[in-house]
């Protein structure tokens, strides 16, 4: 995710970590290329600018230039002011305590609002709460029609009459019967058009005054770059919008659109969505896409990833393990087969600090072949180094690396990522997959 971004900020930083003094004149290189990789990232021109005017002042204050790493605190300079652009956040769907909470999503068409129509609702049913969604789109049968189909699946009811052409008229419906049938949450999905249009808009703004939802969220497609910059300013300034939810921030998303969606709109980013799956939205969280940016990895989504794979008895044993300190390489490698799903590896890798250069390669078809590497080298070693693997020294690296034929490197990173990888088994024993429940929280 956010690769351009991401590449472009690591070369300014290698730059500057390659010469041996910061100088106020050098530091002003790698400011420059971290501007221009923020442009070509789609990040609007008017934040290149704040951004950049808030980090030169920081970056050229003495704080940086005495610094023993300078490099390490200049990226912590731009990392600190991604987050602030990126926050505050609000995770919260603010549901009424007495009445059905009504929210309206909007956006263009094919911006994956129908499909985040589902992911809400399953985040309500983990929450034992049963919306009632209604088809308001309807210049499209097959959008009620393809309502109708996630409801079915989600087992939850969808609101939609194909006799009236009015959607304010289907919206009111919709709210009444949700108070008659005790629904407390009532999810509007509205019609979007491939672009903006003033008809569009005029519909948009009455649902919004004749059925005053509570919460009006714009949902926009992460890859469509400036597209979605200004498609974003059109829909707040017709209405009052309470959030946005980016989606397809799986792909090769362009991250700059995220930072500049939030200083078009100035509403919270609540979600992002990373998949087509219902379960793939996850609470927008400004360290975690900082991170992601920096490549410095996202560990807490790492570790829902994972939290997702490994079931019940298994994370017990797990926690008890961390607890006690006894995490072996021999529990790495039962979690390393358990996720060596085609995908799940390189995507988890992706997330973590560090690991993403090898993302691809575990993404491709080599991914098998590296994952029996790494079982096979652990297997050529002693019970006692797989649960004390600072037992292995030189001569014992080579031998285990001839025994797995592998080089002896890959047995020394071997090490390094079993380190790494602590924390995230950490996680994954017990913590980490629930927060996904706090958003509901009022
Ligand atoms: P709508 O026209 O705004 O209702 O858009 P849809 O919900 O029909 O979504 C359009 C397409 O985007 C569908 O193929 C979805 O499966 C896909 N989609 C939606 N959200 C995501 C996401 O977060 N990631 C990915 N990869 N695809 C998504």
């Amino acid at each position: 995710m956010f690769d351009s971004l991401s590449e472009g900020l690591q070369s300014a930083f290698k730059s500057l970590s390659g010469k041996g003094k910061l100088t106020e004149g050098n530091m002003r290189d790698g400011l420059k290329i971290v501007e221009q990789s923020l442009l070509e990232s789609d990040v609007s021109y008017s934040v290149v600018k704040e951004f950049m005017a808030h980090v030169t002042e920081k970056a050229l204050g003495k704080r940086v230039l005495l610094s023993l790493r300078p490099h390490e605190e200049l990226v912590r300079i731009v990392h600190e002011e991604l987050v602030e652009i990126l926050g505050p956040v609000d995770p919260s769907l603010h549901l009424n305590a007495d009445r059905p909470t009504i929210l309206m999503l909007c956006g263009l068409q094919g911006s994956g609002k129908t499909t985040t129509c589902g992911k809400l609702t399953q985040l309500l049913r983990e929450q034992n709460i049963q919306p009632l969604l209604v088809a308001a789109d309807l210049q499209r049968p097959a959008a009620i029609e393809q309502l109708k189909v996630i409801g079915e699946q989600l087992g939850v009811p969808v609101h939609a009459e194909t006799e009236h052409k009015d959607p304010v008229k289907v919206c009111q419906n919709g709210v009444d019967r949700a108070r008659r049938d005790g629904n407390r949450v009532v999810i509007l999905d509205t019609a979007g058009r491939l672009a903006i249009d003033a008809e569009l808009m005029d519909q948009l703004k009455r649902i919004d005054k004749k059925v005053g939802p509570d919460q009006v969220y714009l949902v926009v497609d992460g890859m469509t770059g400036q597209d979605a910059v200004n498609s974003a300013g059109a829909f707040n300034e017709a209405l009052e919008l309470d959030g946005v939810i980016m989606t397809k921030l799986d792909g090769d998303a362009r991250g700059g659109a995220l930072l500049s969606v939030k200083q078009v709109t100035g509403v919270p980013i609540k979600f992002i969505g990373t998949g087509e799956r219902f379960d793939a939205l996850e609470p927008f969280r400004p360290e975690g896409m900082a991170g992601r940016i920096l490549q410095m990895g996202d560990m807490v989504a790492a570790a829902r990833e994972a939290h997702r794979i490994v079931d019940e008895s298994e994370r017990e044993s797990l926690e008890e393990k961390m607890a006690s300190g006894q995490f072996s390489l021999d529990d790495f490698k039962n979690m390393m087969q358990k996720i060596a799903q085609p995908g799940l590896m390189g995507r988890m890798m992706g997330l973590m600090p560090g690991m993403s250069q090898f993302k691809e390669a575990l993404d491709s078809e080599e991914a098998g072949g590296q994952m029996k590497q790494i079982i096979g080298a652990i297997n050529s070693m002693t019970p006692a180094e797989r649960k004390n693997p600072k037992l292995i020294d030189a001569a014992r690296r080579t031998r285990i690396a001839a025994g797995a034929g592998v080089p002896s490197s890959s047995i020394t990173q071997l090490i390094k990522q079993f380190d790494t990888m602590k924390p995230l088994m950490q996680m994954m024993s017990g913590k980490g997959g629930g927060d996904r429940m706090a958003m509901l929280r009022q």
